[in-house]
């Protein structure tokens, strides 16, 4: 699995259609202050589910859509497509057959976000999923914003661990676990009502 192209419209200040191709190898950005580079890093980190406004630089997640400037108007939409070689067949299951996948994000002002793989709509949990069982995603260590690394060395050692254990791929199985215990426990409540019923009928 390898991230191929990024294709971003009306997400920050990349207003127009850019298509970014991501070569084999290191790939360095360069540019003057201001002139996007952490807004790429933040493309990705989104269409990999991220939902956390704060992680965007943002008060809320429409700050991510184009916001005008002095001979633009703003936009009421912002797209984000990454697209993944996905030759070796390493994708998780279910997203598995075929050699490109293409995943895309797009937010609506008064809407929100919706999801694709390919041209079928997921869940946003399906493509936080998707990127957490590949051992990579919006949180993934392999993606260094400013200041991380202090952070990283001041962290606590639970913190350190959370990291190493979603190098590992396995922060999928802590959600899916999380989301089992729900269920159990929505569970164990009915099965006390249906005790409760069998009691007054008793
Ligand atoms: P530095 O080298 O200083 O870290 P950078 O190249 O990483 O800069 P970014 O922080 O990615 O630059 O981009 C900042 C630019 O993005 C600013 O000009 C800001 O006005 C613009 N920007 C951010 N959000 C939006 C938005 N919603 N609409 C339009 N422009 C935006």
């Amino acid at each position: 699995m390898r991230f191929t192209r990024l294709r971003l419209n009306g997400f920050k200040s990349f207003v127009d259609p850019t298509d970014l191709v991501i070569a084999e190898g290191l790939t360095g950005v360069v540019g003057p202050n201001g002139c996007g580079k952490s807004n790429l890093l933040e493309a990705l980190r989104w269409v990999m589910g991220e939902n956390r406004p704060t992680a965007m630089r943002g008060g809320g997640m429409e700050d991510v859509i184009f916001a005008g400037a002095a001979t633009r108007p703003a936009r009421n939409h912002a797209e984000v497509s990454l697209v993944i070689d996905n030759q070796d067949r390493l994708a998780p299951a279910g997203f598995n057959d075929s050699d490109l996948l293409e995943i895309t994000r797009r937010i609506t002002r008064d809407v929100g976000s919706a999801y694709k793989v390919g041209p079928k709509d997921v869940r946003a949990r399906d493509v936080q999923m998707l990127f957490a069982d590949a051992a990579t995603g919006s949180t993934s260590p392999a993606l260094v914003r400013q200041g991380q690394i202090s952070e990283l060395i001041n962290a606590k050692p639970k913190n350190r661990r959370r990291i190493l254990e979603d190098a590992a791929g396995i922060a999928g199985l802590y959600q899916r676990r999380h989301e089992a215990e729900l269920k159990l426990n929505n569970a164990e409540q009915n099965l006390a009502r249906v005790d409760d019923v069998i009691e007054q009928l008793a």
